[in-house]
């Protein structure tokens, strides 16, 4: 018998006024009989419309069904069928909008938790030891991959599964991209990437640090004299945008890129580390997506005593995860909706005073779908403040492109490719953030796995003609 219990299983969790003194994960992992009460609400549906709804279509009913049975190694050997990373993914993924939206269990109550049991499944594997990844047998075939984030960790997975020898260059001292310098501790412990990374380098990956392509080596460099018969670009799209308002110039302004990366990559909330950080007392993030809420969260565990979030639109077109939004406001963090800063003040020193911002209101609906923001004439009113952080979007760095020829981007700088990942240069792929612009992890996984298939097929085609 199912257990029909209209809500999902809480999963244990910090007391928001304890985890604002901390950087420890927020969310804990379900214990095993948690996991097994959970797992008995799905319906096992025929149709199974939540593997639909997930990206790289991890198969979603068996694996909750074996957690329902107490095999917890056979669930995590399902989900990693089609998931390189279910750890993360089971912290990370936006799962009201992919699986746990289609969950028939979502229409007359909570849909079933499963991005908790896909994390529960990863947690205990890793928790317990589990069998270290198999070694595949040499197929005697090179690729090299550019960037280490998820896409190119999902790429270099699929490849060395084939037998491929991978090399990823990247650019940053740790791999993991997003993964390692944009999510905070709190949502998604940096050892859990590290494990994953770990695996890979079992499987017989190498990862070269510190190693940026476009200057260390051009992409035509890789394919050719280095001798790589197919290149993966999964640089991800880094590059900060900003306002251009008055005042972005000023001692206390911040991209999230750049305050997240103090943070998280360089540890500047320990003791013991050098990395210089401003200690803000009122601090607004501009922004509405899960980069703002994570570095609105992080300020707010530096110390900040007022965090504002500051958004053009209404709490309804708030792109950030639901959880993400519901977590923020638990630990205090100020929303000021339909509000669009204008101008940034500084003191006589050049730092950071406030803030002048519009109010604002929503018109006819946008290409996009979302009801575009007007301002309202003569509404301006000033925030009080000593840091501002831009979170209002990223694009990829245009290093690559400039530095290869025929390798096209579109408008936004984004490269062009196929649906398998395939651009317009001979013998290279890409995926993940560096094709779509700034989009998820699941998604950049998934063209990670597409273009290894990819890459894959083009190399075996090489063999066969010149046989
Ligand atoms: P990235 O993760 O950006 O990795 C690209 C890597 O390439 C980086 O390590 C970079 O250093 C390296 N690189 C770049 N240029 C070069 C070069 N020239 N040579 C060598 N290496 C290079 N998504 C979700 O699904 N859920 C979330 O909760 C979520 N939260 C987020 C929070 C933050 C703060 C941010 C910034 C993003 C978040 N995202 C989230 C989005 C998600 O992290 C990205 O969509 C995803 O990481 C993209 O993966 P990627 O591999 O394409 O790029
Ligand atoms: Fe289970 Fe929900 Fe998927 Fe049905 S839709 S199989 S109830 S997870």
């Amino acid at each position: 018998m199912p257990n029909m219990n209209k809500n999902k299983l809480p999963a244990p969790e910090q007391a928001p006024d304890v985890r604002i003194t901390n950087f420890e994960e927020v969310t804990g992992t379900y214990t095993p009989e948690m996991a097994k009460e959970e797992a008995q609400r799905c319906l096992n549906c025929k149709n199974r419309p939540c593997v639909e709804g997930c990206p790289v279509n991890v198969q979603i009913p068996e694996f909750i069904k074996l957690i329902a049975e107490g095999d917890d190694e056979g669930a995590f050997a399902k989900i990693s069928e089609t998931n390189a990373l279910p750890a993360v993914c089971g912290r990370v993924c936006p799962q009201e909008s992919q699986c746990e939206g289609k969950c028939v269990r979502g229409i007359k109550g909570e849909p079933v938790g499963i991005g908790r049991l896909e994390r529960y499944a990863a947690d205990t594997h890793r928790t317990k030891g589990g069998a270290a990844p198999a070694v595949p047998s040499s197929n005697g075939h090179h690729v090299a991959i550019v960037g280490s984030g998820p896409a190119g960790l999902a790429c270099a997975g699929a490849l060395a599964q084939l037998g491929y020898a991978v090399t990823i260059y990247e650019a940053f001292h740790t791999p993991g991209g997003v993964l390692m310098y944009g999510i905070p501790e709190f949502r998604l412990p940096k050892s859990i990437v590290g494990q994953e990374v770990e695996n890979l380098t079992k499987m017989g990956v190498t990862i070269n640090t510190n190693s940026i392509i476009g200057r260390l080596f051009t992409i035509e460099e890789l394919i050719g004299e280095m001798g790589y018969e197919a290149v993966f670009i999964g640089s991800g799209a880094g590059l900060p945008r900003f306002m251009g308002i008055p005042g972005e110039g000023l001692v206390g302004v911040y991209s999230a890129n750049e305050f997240l990366t103090r943070v998280n990559l360089m540890k500047a909330y320990k003791e013991n580390y050098d990395t210089p950080i401003k200690k803000s007392h009122r601090v607004a993030i501009i922004g509405g997506g899960n980069v703002a809420m994570d570095a609105a969260r992080s300020a707010k565990r530096l110390g900040a005593e007022e965090v504002y979030i500051v958004y053009r639109r209404s709490e309804h077109e708030l792109p950030a995860r639901a959880e993400e939004v519901h977590h923020a406001k638990e630990e205090g963090i100020i929303f000021k909706f339909l509000t669009s800063p204008v101008e940034i003040h500084g003191d006589e020193n050049g730092v950071v005073r406030s803030i002048e911002c519009v109010e604002m209101e929503l018109g006819e609906p946008d290409a996009s779908g979302r009801r575009r923001p007007k301002t309202k004439e003569g509404s301006n009113f000033e925030i009080p403040l000593d840091s501002v952080i831009m979170a209002i979007g990223t694009t990829p760095n245009p290093l690559i492109t400039a530095t290869t020829p025929g390798l096209e981007a579109n408008s936004h700088g984004c490269i062009v490719a196929d649906e398998n990942g395939k651009t317009t240069h001979k013998a290279v792929y890409a995926g993940g953030d560096a094709v779509t612009g700034a989009a998820t992890v699941i998604l950049a996984m998934g063209a990670g796995r597409q273009a290894a298939q990819a890459i894959d097929e083009y190399i075996k085609s090489k063999v066969v003609v010149a046989q």
